[in-house]
Formats: C-alpha cells, structure tokens, sequence
C-alpha cells in the first residue's frame, strides 16, 4: 500500500494530524502498536485522570460541603471499583470516538509497531507484519513515565501514573516523587477519598515552572485537604518489601530524611518516546534531550519527515501536540499555518483549578519587561460565596507602558475553561482595559477576571 501520508502514534497529535489530512484530501494511514487508538491522553492520561479528579471530587463535596448545603449525606461511602469500571468506560466510550473518526474520514488503520526501514518504507510489526511506503510522515509516537536510578517502578508498589489509574485499593499512604502536574492531579484523587498523601519535592514550591504565586496558593488550600508537602527534598532511592514502600530523600541541609508509605507514586517527568522506530535507518536526528529534532515547520532533518507532540521540544501537552498536528497537515497540503506556541495554555486539574497563559512574574522580571499587576481574590465575588468556592484568585499582568495583557494566572473554581477568555484575548493582542470594558455576565467566576484587569489597568476594581 502507498500513502501519502503515514503517522506513526495515534495520540492527540497523530490522530488529529489523520483527520486534518484527510479532510486536506491526502490518502492517509495512522499506525499504533496497541489494541485501542488515542495513544497516552485518552487511555492512561488526560481523560482517566480527569474522570478519577471528578468521581473523587464528587465525593469529596458530599462529605465536606454537603451539610453546609443543607443536603444530608450520612451513609456515604466509596465504592472504588465502581469508580475504576466507570473510568474505564469513559477511557473506552471516548477510544471507540477516535476509531469512529478513522472510519468516517476512510483513515487506514494498521496495528503494530511502525519501523522505518528507509524515509519512505514503514514495516508494521502486529499480529502479522506489513509494509507500507509513503511520501510524507509525521512521527507522533509521544512520551513515557521517566524515573531516575533507584526509583525504577516495580508497577506494583512503586508505580508510574499509569498504574495509580488502576489501583485496586486506595492506598493508606501514598508518597509522590514530585509536586508537579501528575503527582498534585493524582495525589488530589487519593487525599478526596482518604488516603495521607506525602509529596516530596525537589523544588522549593509545587508546579514550580508557573507564576510563583500559584504554587503558594495551591500548597495553602492543598494542605487545608491534608496534603503534606516536603519541598527542597531530592529523592534519591525507593524500596519496598511487596506491601510498604521506603522513600529516601536529602533534605537542603543534605540530611537524609526517609518516608514510610504503602504506595509511592513517581512523577518526576516523562521522556519522549522513540524506541522501535528505526529513526537510525531514516538518518533522522535527535537532540540531547532524546526529543526528535525539528525546525520551525516541524520538519525533522529529513525532508518528508516531520514529528510532533510529546516526542518533539515544547509542552508535553494534548492540545499542544493537536495544534502541531494540524499545522503539519496543512503544510503538507500546501497552506501556511500558524501556531501561537507561547500562548498554549496550562492547567492543573486541581480544585481549585490552575489556568496560566503567557508569562509569569518571574519570566517579565527575568526579560526585564516593565509590567503592572491586577489581582482579585474570589472570595470577593457572589459566585463564589453561592458555590463555596471562595479559595484563590486570578492575576492579570499587562505590560506598564502600553497596558497590552501579557500573562494571566488563575487559581479558582472552573479556571480551566476561565483561561480560554485569557488565551482569546492575548491572541488579539488586547490591553487590560479592554478587557475591563467587555461585559462580564453576574454572576459568573467570569468576573473575577474583569476585576483583575480593572486593577492591572488603573487601580479600579469594583469589588475590592
Ligand atoms: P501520545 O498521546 O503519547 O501518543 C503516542 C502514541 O504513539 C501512543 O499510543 C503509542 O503507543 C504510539 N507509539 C509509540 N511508538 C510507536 C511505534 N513505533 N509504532 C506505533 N505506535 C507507536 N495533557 C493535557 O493537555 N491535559 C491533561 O489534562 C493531561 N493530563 C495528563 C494526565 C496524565 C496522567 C498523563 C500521563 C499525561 C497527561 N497529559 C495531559 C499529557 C498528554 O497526555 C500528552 O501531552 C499527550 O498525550 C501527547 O500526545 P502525543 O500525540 O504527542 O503522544
Ligand atoms: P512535572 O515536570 O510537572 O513535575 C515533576 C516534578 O518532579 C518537578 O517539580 C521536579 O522538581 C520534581 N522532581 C524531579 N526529580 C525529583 C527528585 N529526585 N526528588 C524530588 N522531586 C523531584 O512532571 P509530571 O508531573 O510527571 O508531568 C509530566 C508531564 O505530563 C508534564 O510535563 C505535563 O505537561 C504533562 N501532564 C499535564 C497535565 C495537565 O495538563 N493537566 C496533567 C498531567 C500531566
């Protein structure tokens, strides 16, 4: 069979990358080594993690918030392998979606690992083994957990998030290596349905790369959740007898401090994946990070070979690697496509929630960028006071000489989709008092956002 474009990975950078092609009226195959599409995001990331943080979350209200609403929950109790089954069913339901979208767009599907045997001749190695020759490819083949010497998961007591998608019991005590993104979304799940959860950090703040002011935020509301939070502490090794766990660690003062649990989650990372691909046979490069390198169209060394995603430079994010996946299909079909990769936004599944977009305080300070800040706190709103959800706050930081929006960041209820007014209006280039001037409906979290650029603007909120 000969295409005219194959992808290799069917996360959400290849099998967006497929259908973008397709719809471009390029004869397209998508190859993926496991049994069901949607790669890292819908099986073991993005979408089990987020159905884990609801259920949870779920619970969480019933037993902490729900009298105050005046609703009695006595007799609530947790049932996790109903939990777990209705997590696989969300995981599978939105895997069968990305086959529908296959079929619907006639996307080949071949199973197997994709090899190349030149830049033009894939084999797939599955059940049986096929060749195939292509024009053009797109290699989205993604990332995997990363550990470092002495904390190689067992998969059992020592897991990866992959695992603690899946755990059979709720752990006693869980130890998380690492406060970023994985361990402060997963660590969420099991502190909401009771478990003590210890997280020991490097760093000395939690989701230490956004605005400083986020990770004080979330370290206040996550310990009132009865999180423990060990920063400036490297791990350097972790044991486990088959039913307890040891974490050894080297606090600043290079003491060494050791931790007892009954699961340990690592979450130091993830590396990009290229094993079995063959990249050797098509002379295609990587760089020193293990990434493959490309330049700014996305283009490996290799004329014909592009890669996106996980596997290349950037944020190892779902909606980053679609973004690329698209522009790569609208290259090859002759357009000229434009990614923003600056105003990509970030979140963290929290509740509260984390949004950012733009540059942090420390990154203007860094660049030396004269700015002003706006904050508002939500427990000044009504929103917030009718729901509870009175922790957090939002910045806007805009620039101080011509007031253009240069970074907001969002501790509060629902700032994950908050963050797309954020993303909208730094991608028109708006002022903070524009923003201050657009409507806001009451009352909505929404406003809070307004507030934070009155105060960037001119000192002005409303409310505060
Ligand atoms: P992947 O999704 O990793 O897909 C790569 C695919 O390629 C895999 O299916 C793999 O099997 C296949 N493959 C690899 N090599 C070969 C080969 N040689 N032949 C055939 N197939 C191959 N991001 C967000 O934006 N929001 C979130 O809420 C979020 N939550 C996350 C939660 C967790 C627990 C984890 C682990 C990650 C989360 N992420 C989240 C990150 C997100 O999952 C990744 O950024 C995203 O999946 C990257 O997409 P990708 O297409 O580059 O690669
Ligand atoms: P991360 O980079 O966010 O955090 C890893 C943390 O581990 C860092 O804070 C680091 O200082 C710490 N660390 C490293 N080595 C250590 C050691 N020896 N001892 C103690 N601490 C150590 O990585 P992650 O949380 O594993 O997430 C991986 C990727 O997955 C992220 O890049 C993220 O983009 C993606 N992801 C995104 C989402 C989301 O968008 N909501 C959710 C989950 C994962």
């Amino acid at each position: 069979m000969s295409y005219d474009v194959a992808i290799i990975g069917s996360g959400p950078g290849g099998y967006v990358a497929a259908i973008r092609c397709a719809q471009l009226g390029l004869k397209t195959a998508i190859i993926e080594k496991y049994n069901t599409l949607g790669g890292t995001c819908l099986n073991v990331g993005c979408i089990p993690s987020k159905a884990l943080l609801d259920s949870s979350e779920h619970y969480h209200n019933a037993i902490h918030n729900f009298e105050e609403h005046g609703i009695d929950t006595s007799g609530v109790a947790v049932n996790f392998e109903q939990m777990i089954s209705r997590k696989n069913k969300v995981v599978s339901q939105t895997c069968d979606g990305v086959k529908f979208l296959m079929d619907k767009n006639m996307i080949d599907v071949f199973t197997g690992v994709g090899t190349f045997l030149d830049k033009n001749t894939i084999e797939i190695k599955g059940a049986k083994k096929e060749k195939i020759t292509t024009k053009n490819t797109i290699i989205a083949t993604g990332s995997k957990p990363n550990y470092f010497p002495g904390m190689e998961p067992d998969k059992k007591r020592i897991i990866t998030s992959t695992e603690a998608l899946s755990l059979k019991e709720i752990p006693k005590h869980l130890i998380v290596i690492g406060g970023g993104v994985i361990g402060l979304e997963l660590g969420s799940v099991y502190a909401r349905l009771g478990a003590e959860v210890t997280v020991v950090e490097f760093a000395d703040s939690i989701i230490a790369s956004m605005d400083r002011s986020c990770g004080k935020e979330l370290t206040k509301i996550l310990k009132k959740e009865g999180f423990k939070f060990q920063l400036k502490h490297a791990v350097e090794k972790v044991t486990t007898d088959g039913k307890t766990v040891k974490v050894f660690a080297k606090n600043k003062k290079q003491e060494s401090v050791t931790f007892e649990g009954d699961y340990c989650l690592v979450a130091v990372g993830r590396k990009p994946y290229t094993d079995g691909l063959g990249l050797e046979k098509a002379g295609i490069k990587m760089d020193d990070r293990g990434r493959i390198e490309v330049n700014e169209n996305l283009q490996t060394n290799v004329a014909g070979v592009y890669a996106i995603g996980d596997v290349v430079k950037g944020a190892m994010l779902a909606h980053k690697a679609e973004e690329e996946g698209v522009f790569v299909a609208e290259l090859l079909a002759g357009q000229k496509p434009h990614i923003n990769h600056h105003l990509i936004p970030g979140v963290v599944y929290t509740w509260p929630e984390v949004a950012a977009v733009g540059f942090t305080e420390e990154d203007l300070k860094d660049k030396g960028i004269e700015y002003k800040a706006g904050q508002f706190s939500m427990r000044a709103l009504g929103r917030s006071r009718a729901s509870m959800d009175t922790s957090g706050f939002v910045k806007v930081l805009a620039d101080k000489n011509t007031d253009e929006v240069l970074g907001v960041h969002m501790v509060c209820a629902r700032a994950a989709d908050l963050i797309m007014e954020a993303v909208t209006a730094m991608e028109y280039r708006a002022s903070a008092e524009d923003i201050a001037r657009i409507c806001h409906p009451h009352p909505t979290y929404s406003e809070a956002f307004k507030e934070a650029a009155l105060d960037a603007t001119e000192n002005r909120p409303l409310h505060s």
